[in-house]
């Protein structure tokens, strides 16, 4: 690596704090600073100094088509000639919402917000205006963006009961998050008991994938749509992941469970800033303008993103589902057989857990829980970051982000991926 790319990076740190826009991309821990990237394309993400990587972590999801699909840019293209924002109605969002709840049975209504986070928070509120309560139960481990409830961490008191994760939360936001481990059920049972009558909702990544990837047991889920529905709670799901991602319905799809309120973002917008909350038409209409839950914004339902999000979700046809799954086992079988060989073991203790297309490389099977994570993880996975840096590879840079394959990830894909590990096929 030259001076250019450390350059920009100690300019961007006099810029912007700690010269990132979102933490994970400082290459905190690692060896080596942010890599600059300039463009992308299909599979590939081409650096500031024209290295081109084999790019596994797609925007952290939302490029399940790959870079610059040629579908994807022409609505884009075509919907620039008609100007990228009204702030007031439009037939795009119709357009996608149309198709979108012709294939989610278990939404009536959607809203498109701006991004994830602001899709929770609109669930979150929504959830507790429809319930008249106020706690939330999270669990630990599941990652819902950077809204200040979600914020939380496991207190050192009574089970469920919390603390801010960050400077700026203050305690009485932090006291309506209760939190439990994943799979608790004992733990659950009794939050229900000792705040009966003040759940509003339990939220849970139904498939946790932004702390590794912890696939959890479908009883688990089922036991929270009862426990949800014996006390008069709401189950949200986010899916902001695993929405289009494992299943065109996400969770709700694969395991036949309904949630209450779902929400939705990365792929949504098919790489263009994109959330969005779903529920039955009975909940949603609790926000305004007919209901008194309130939410808004300025960009919602932005024209461009609509039609960037809707070319992109109209490529997830059932077969491109079995097809991303097959170069997602050739990828990871690859990868697999690479780290048992590789500088005389130097990755032998690595695995790497899949579902649907996402994987997670980590040195222990079936984890399901924090717990479970082995301590030793981050310092193992750097240096395997690097080596897989430095031959062109690059993964999210941080040991509990999961990786991403895309459409564009073909068989020409996995030959070169095999050519820049130096293992023969
Ligand atoms: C990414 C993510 C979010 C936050 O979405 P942003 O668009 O980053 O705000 C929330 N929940 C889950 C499950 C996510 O994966």
């Amino acid at each position: 690596m030259s001076n250019i790319q450390t350059d920009l990076f100690t300019k961007a740190k006099t810029l912007v704090p700690g010269g990132v826009h979102s933490p994970v991309r400082s290459f905190k821990g690692l060896h080596t600073t942010p890599r600059f990237f300039k463009s992308a394309e299909g599979a590939y993400i081409t650096d500031v100094e024209d290295k081109k990587y084999v790019d596994f972590c797609m925007s952290f999801g939302p490029m399940i088509l790959g870079h610059r699909n040629p579908k994807v840019e022409k609505a884009l293209q075509e919907g620039l000639t008609r100007g990228w924002s009204y702030g007031a109605c439009e037939p795009y969002s119709l357009e996608l919402v149309e198709y979108l709840l012709s294939r989610l049975p278990h939404v009536e209504q959607l809203r498109f917000v701006n991004s994830g986070t602001e899709a929770v928070m609109t669930a979150l509120r929504l959830a507790r205006g429809v319930t008249g309560r106020n706690k939330i139960i999270k669990f630990n481990g599941c990652y819902h963006g950077h809204v200040d409830s979600m914020l939380i961490k496991a207190g050192s008191g009574l089970a469920g009961e919390a603390e801010a994760s960050s400077a700026g939360v203050p305690e009485g936001v932090a006291h309506d998050t209760l939190i439990l481990e994943l799979g608790d059920v004992a733990g659950l049972k009794q939050c229900f008991i000792d705040h009966k009558d003040q759940i509003a909702a339990i939220i849970i990544e139904p498939l946790p994938a932004n702390n590794g990837l912890m696939v959890q047991p479908v009883e688990f889920l089922k036991f929270l749509r009862e426990i949800c529905t014996d006390n008069k709670a709401l189950l949200i799901f986010d899916e902001v992941i695993s929405g289009f991602r494992v299943a065109f319905g996400g969770m709700a799809e694969v395991t036949g469970i309904k949630p209450d309120i779902v929400t939705l973002g990365k792929i949504i917008g098919g790489g263009l800033p994109v959330g969005a909350i779903g529920a039955s038409r009975f909940i949603m209409e609790h926000l305004a303008p007919i209901g008194k839950v309130y939410q808004a914004g300025t960009l919602s339902a932005n024209p461009l993103a609509m039609v960037g999000g809707l070319a992109t979700l109209k490529e997830m046809t059932p077969a491109n589902y079995t097809k991303i799954e097959e170069q997602t086992k050739k990828i990871t079988n690859l990868l697999a057989s690479w780290m048992k060989t590789y500088n005389n073991g130097q990755f032998a203790m690595f695995q790497v857990t899949t579902y649907s297309s996402l994987f997670w490389i980590v040195p222990k099977e079936n984890v399901t829980k924090i717990s479970e994570i082995p301590a030793n993880l981050t310092e193992n996975f750097n240096k395997l970051f690097e080596v897989l840096l430095d031959r062109g590879i690059y993964l999210a840079p941080n040991a509990y982000e999961v990786g991403f394959v895309s459409l564009a990830h073909d068989d020409s894909v996995v030959a070169d991926l095999a050519k820049r590990l130096d293992y023969k096929l």
